[in-house]
């Protein structure tokens, strides 16, 4: 892994240059909006003028966000002609998908942040803090050593960033810091009553059909130390979900008392299937699990990408999540 920049050095990125593009994950997720928007706004504060891009464009669950209006979807972004392409939350250059690589491919400069501990520092600049809970509790780490404008903006952003990437505030990885720097947007003037309604008592109705559907194929292990479900495209079509009606379904049965590795399969379009999973043991480490198979992500929440069909994906992910937590004395 290439050595992180300090934040002197993306402050004085940042200053030497005018035009920008904030770029994060594909199928993105509340930190990798909440971040583009939190530090691309603090940007327009200093005058730069920026884009932000997300390969599939700003889900309707965060739609909510002021500011989310400007995230452009990358393939139909015209002209953009920016010096400096900024990655946020993207753990592989790959996961800002192919419109977005090809919308900054002019850009000079690659800043990339993230708080993955597998992303291996493929920018110009990089500043990776594995131990951040959130990309977007960096950015305020940034704004604030650089003494840089919070705008409503970015404090709301950073707020639903970092709550939704730590499970409101309760994964393990959420720090003293991460409690301190809320009270700070609290202080801040952020409502937390509205900001919280908005983020998580605001579903669409498909949803709830959507986890009935799930319920059942609900399955587990014997020990009932392993649970799984899985959702195929003529469910999808069925309730008319949308990608992002899918993401957070897997904390459901994450949360059964006794579990410890829960996994979600879910078929996407051209016979790829997506798999979640999240462990609640730090001897089960997701991250290298899913690394068997070229997925990635966190040690207790990763993921990956593979072929299908579903019904052999899920074979060979249990069974290397069986032979792990044999490994472990689980
Ligand atoms: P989720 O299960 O919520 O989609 O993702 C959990 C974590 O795993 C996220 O931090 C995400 O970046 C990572 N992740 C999810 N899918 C993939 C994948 O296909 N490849 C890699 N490298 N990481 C993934
Ligand atoms: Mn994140």
């Amino acid at each position: 892994m290439s050595e992180n920049a300090t934040i002197a050095q993306i402050g004085a990125a940042i200053e030497a240059h005018q035009s920008f593009a904030v770029v994060s994950h594909v199928r993105p997720d509340g930190d990798a909006i909440g971040s583009i928007l939190a530090l691309g706004h603090a940007l327009e504060q200093l005058g730069k003028s920026v884009r932000y891009l997300n390969e599939d464009g700003c889900p309707e669950s965060l739609e909510f966000l002021p500011g989310s209006e400007k995230v452009e979807v990358s393939c139909s972004a015209q002209n953009v002609d920016v010096e400096v392409a900024i990655f946020l939350d993207t753990a592989a250059h790959s996961r800002v998908g192919e419109g977005s690589l090809k919308a900054v491919e002019g850009a000079k400069l690659l800043i990339n942040i993230d708080h993955h501990i597998s992303n291996p520092g493929y920018g110009d600049l990089n500043y990776i803090d594995g131990k951040s809970p959130a990309t977007g509790q960096i950015i305020y780490d940034i704004l604030t050593a650089l003494d840089y404008p919070i705008s409503e903006i970015s404090r709301d952003s950073i707020y639903v960033a970092t709550s939704t990437d730590t499970g409101s505030f309760q994964y393990p990885g959420t720090t003293r810091r991460t409690y301190e720097m809320a009270a700070d947007l609290v202080s801040r003037g952020l409502n937390v009553g509205e900001i919280n309604q908005l983020t998580y008592d605001n579903q669409p109705y498909r949803k709830v059909e959507l986890m009935r559907s799930l319920l059942n194929t609900l399955d587990r292990s014997e020990d009932c130390k392993l649970v799984w479900w899985d959702l195929r495209e003529s469910t999808k079509k069925e309730l008319g979900l949308v990608d992002d009606d899918s993401e957070g379904m897997i904390d459901f049965i994450r949360a059964v008392r006794g579990v410890v590795v829960a996994v979600f399969f879910e078929e996407l379009g051209g016979g790829k299937i997506r798999v979640s999973m999240r462990s609640k043991d730090p001897r089960i480490n997701a991250s290298e699990i899913c690394g068997v198979f070229g997925g990635g992500g966190h040690a207790l929440a990763a993921g990956i990408r593979m072929a299908g069909p579903l019904e052999e994906v899920r074979a060979k992910v249990l069974a290397e999540i069986r032979s792990a937590m044999k490994n472990a004395g689980l």
